[in-house]
């Protein structure tokens, strides 16, 4: 019993669950037994350990992955998207930028108290954009004084 020459490993459950649970068994097992490139050392040494645990059998580098597969195609798009974020030139600036423009609404509301809202909003985000590099640089400077102190 066990694997076979027609069904594989699929032959371990003799006639039983019927033909097209097996088969669609075997595409998943098949994949799941299977070495793969280690994204580490390159080797073709990755196997699976457990449920969505993969480890290197040259390097021992143990890392997460999908149930089946070291890698998922819904996982291969989360992972460049994370990327993405990451390696985006400027993009600490920009999010310090947001900040800061937050900020600046924040005091046009305290300085514009009484004015009605529409035009104190208005006036709050065309001040902001103009007043995004300026502040964005005072801030460098302000992190540049503490890092000397
Ligand atoms: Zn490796």
């Amino acid at each position: 019993m066990g694997n076979t020459e027609k069904v594989f490993t699929a032959g371990r459950f003799g006639a039983r669950y019927g033909v097209g649970i097996r088969k669609r068994l075997l595409k998943i097992e098949t994949k799941q037994q299977k070495y793969y490139n280690c994204p580490f050392c390159g080797f073709k040494k990755v196997r699976r350990k457990a449920a969505g645990l993969f480890k290197c059998r040259k390097c021992s580098a143990t890392f997460a992955g999908g149930a089946y597969l070291p890698v998922t195609l819904s996982g291969s798009i989360v992972q460049k998207i994370v990327l993405q974020k990451e390696f985006v030139p400027g993009a600490k600036e920009l999010l310090a930028a947001r900040e800061t423009t937050e900020e600046d609404e924040k005091a046009a509301r305290r300085r514009e108290h009484g004015r009605e809202q529409r035009g104190r909003r208005e006036h709050g985000r065309e001040s902001g954009r103009h007043e995004n590099p300026g502040h964005a640089a005072e801030q460098g400077a302000k992190q540049k004084e503490n890092s000397d102190i």
